[in-house]
């Protein structure tokens, strides 16, 4: 293939070297680990969609919809977008698959790329990565529960610290018109003064202005009416259910009626963790219910509700390395196997492959060397050992182990050689 050597990645997307991979591959483990106690399965969906499904799934008045998403027509004409988040692929999954029929709750997990064509900074990309998790088909107030308290053994489990759980409920299709009413005549007064974006979702979608960052309007924001004073009895008692749950459980939180979240698809429940390490950007997570998504994708009315979270994996990283003191080194090998001429090269790959069997990470230094450029090579690479194979060690059966920190050396046979290694434990 021709290249051109100036070519670089896109602005706001880049490649994660394998100092960030071996981060990201920790938290997704983590998240593995804690999701299978849970009873969650994984998903994959693809990351193309059709663009109508975020149209109609995050609404078309969000900053997703109407400016950040990678939206082109396929050569057949058809309108396709980038994922820009996943759980309105899960609920057309859901849905598409019928796995509503099945037994009990449906619990998904994902994790892959998201593009949203945002201002990239620190902490924000334009493809970014997220873990997230969904469960369908109920609306009782302990499943909000579980995912929270599944979110706090994660944050555990990680080694994050001092996150601050922001809790609301923005209430349901039979309490909105009622909200927005009362939002749109105390906003009739200020609209002259806001930016003219929110001057046309205070008539669209009033709920969308509470999304506002911009300054100057923030005292217009915060004198605005609070959704939790229009809930209806069955959100109302909802929300009291949860939070004495989460009481119960020492699970502690902020409340504020002002986050609404930017995505039109949330009824009751909202929340999200915030992190004083991250910054600007210093969402960790977000999520809540979306009880009547599966119908506006169209599931029949007796398919239940949903409720789900993602977190930022690249922002959710940044957490576990400041909570690490910074240290972020990549694993690195455990030993560096040297064949010191080209002839003991075939037993030294053939040792470096019954290593690798017995679960030792190894690395292989090109034969021919001077021996020091070989041990300075498995310093560099972390290794604790490099392990010599000359004419000598061959005929012998053996191999000279040095460990490089002290310099001390030792001809072993090859079971003594992997017991020294941890042959067996993980590598
Ligand atoms: P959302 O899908 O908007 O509810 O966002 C959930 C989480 O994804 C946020 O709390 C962030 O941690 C993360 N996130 C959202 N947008 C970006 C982005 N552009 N870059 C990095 N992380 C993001």
């Amino acid at each position: 293939m021709k290249t051109d050597a100036g070519i670089t990645a896109i602005k706001g997307m880049r490649d994660l070297l394998p100092e960030d991979t071996a981060w990201f591959e920790r938290l997704e483990g983590h998240a593995r680990e804690i999701f299978a106690l849970y009873n969650f399965d994984e998903i994959r969906t693809p990351v193309l969609e059709p663009a109508e499904l975020f149209a109609r799934a995050v609404g078309e008045e969000t900053d997703i919809v109407g400016k950040e998403m990678y939206t082109f027509a396929d050569r057949d004409g058809a309108m396709l977008t980038l994922r820009p988040e996943a759980t309105a692929s899960a609920v057309r999954a859901y849905i598409e698959h019928r796995l509503w029929e099945r037994p009990g709750l449906t619990r998904l997990f994902y994790q892959g790329p998201m593009f949203r064509r945002e201002r990239p900074q620190k902490g924000r990309y334009r493809q970014f990565y997220q873990i997230g998790a969904e469960v369908l088909g109920g609306d009782a107030p302990w499943i909000d529960f579980e995912l929270l308290a599944m979110l706090r053994m994660l944050l555990e489990r990680c080694g994050i610290e001092g996150a601050e759980l922001v809790l609301n409920s923005v209430g349901c299709a039979n309490d909105r018109p009622r909200y927005h009413a009362a939002l749109r005549e105390a906003l009739a007064p200020r609209l002259p003064q806001m930016c003219a974006d929110y001057q046309r979702r205070a008539q669209t979608n009033p709920l969308r202005v509470l999304d506002c960052k911009v300054p100057a309007d923030q005292p217009i924001i915060a004198a605005l009416p609070s959704i939790l004073d229009y809930l209806d009895d069955r959100c109302r008692e909802h929300f009291a259910e949860l939070r004495r749950l989460l009481d119960g459980a020492g699970i502690s939180y902020r409340l504020d009626p002002r986050m609404v979240r930017g995505l039109d698809y949330y009824t009751s429940t909202a929340f999200e963790f915030l992190h004083g390490a991250l910054g600007a950007q210093n969402a960790l997570l977000g999520g809540g219910r979306y009880d009547g998504l599966a119908q506006s994708l169209g599931a029949p009315a007796n398919v239940g509700g949903g409720i789900g979270f993602a977190l930022g994996e690249d922002r959710f990283v940044m957490a576990m390395q400041a909570a690490a003191g910074g240290t972020g080194q990549p694993p690195g090998p455990r030993a560096l196997v040297v064949p010191i001429t080209a002839a003991q090269l075939p037993p030294a790959l053939a040792l470096a492959e019954r290593l690798r069997r017995g679960g030792v990470r190894v690395e292989m230094a090109p034969p021919d060397r001077k021996i020091g450029r070989s041990l300075e090579l498995a310093a560099k690479l972390g290794a604790e050992a490099a392990l010599l194979l000359g004419a000598d060690e061959v005929r012998e059966q053996r191999v000279t182990w040095k460990r490089l920190a002290s310099g001390e050396q030792e001809k072993l046979d090859e079971t003594a050689l992997a017991a020294r290694l941890g042959a067996g434990r993980s590598a």
